[in-house]
């Protein structure tokens, strides 16, 4: 299950993703618009670009994909429905593909899951695992650093986050650079680099489901 986060037309919905709903340990805005890049090359279509790349070289291996949007002009889907995407479709694995909007610094990092008792305990073990496994993949295969801001050698661990707070499947959320950075940007908006942004985390899915 790839999510790519945001939307593109998140902005011109304000009431509907901005509705508070449920994420297992208290309450967050369905959705948020994402950042952008300074000449406005935004999240959105990164994070779709990318997710589509993806969900198109893992069908070719054989595998099922399935994405929690396929387009750019929409809103929503709201967070708590992107992780039940993935938990009705009983994923083997769920990535959420986000670029981040730091005013400092540069780099990438893997967001996994806190255990949480109740709640994401069952997944934190494997989410972990998947985050290294696609951590080391996108290190690398983009040659992008780790972050500089945050976390620390590529890895964050979050309890705030409604879409791996609510999977029940092995999840991680991967920021793919520092849109607001402009030696992440430029890599961010070339095709070229989105290709192997995507080969990269393909790698590290199959990674994690071979049990390496
Ligand atoms: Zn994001």
């Amino acid at each position: 299950m790839i999510d790519p986060g945001h939307n593109g037309r998140n902005y011109a919905h304000t009431a509907e993703i901005n509705r508070l709903v449920d994420i297992g340990n208290g309450t967050k805005a369905c959705d948020t618009t994402g950042t952008s890049a300074s000449d406005g090359y935004t999240e959105s279509a990164y994070n779709l670009d990318v997710a589509q790349r993806l969900a198109a070289l893992l069908r070719a291996g054989g595998a099922t994909a399935i994405l929690t949007r396929t387009t750019d002009d929409g809103w929503g889907p709201c967070i708590d429905e992107r992780a039940a995407i993935g938990n009705r479709a009983h994923a083997a694995v769920a990535i959420s593909i986000h670029a981040d909007g730091s005013l400092t610094g540069r780099g990438f990092h893997v967001i996994e899951p806190a255990s949480i008792p109740g709640l994401t305990d069952a997944i934190a073990g494997p989410s972990a695992r998947l985050a290294v496994d696609e951590r080391d993949a996108y290190a690398q295969g983009t040659g992008v650093p780790y972050a500089t801001y945050i976390g620390h050698d590529g890895l964050d661990q979050r309890s705030d986050l409604g879409g791996l707070n609510l999977s029940k499947v092995p999840k991680v959320f991967i920021e793919c650079g520092n849109l607001r950075n402009p030696t992440d940007a430029a890599l961010l908006e070339s095709p070229a680099f989105r290709a192997r942004a995507a080969a990269s985390l393909s790698a590290g899915i199959q990674a994690f489901l071979s049990g390496r």
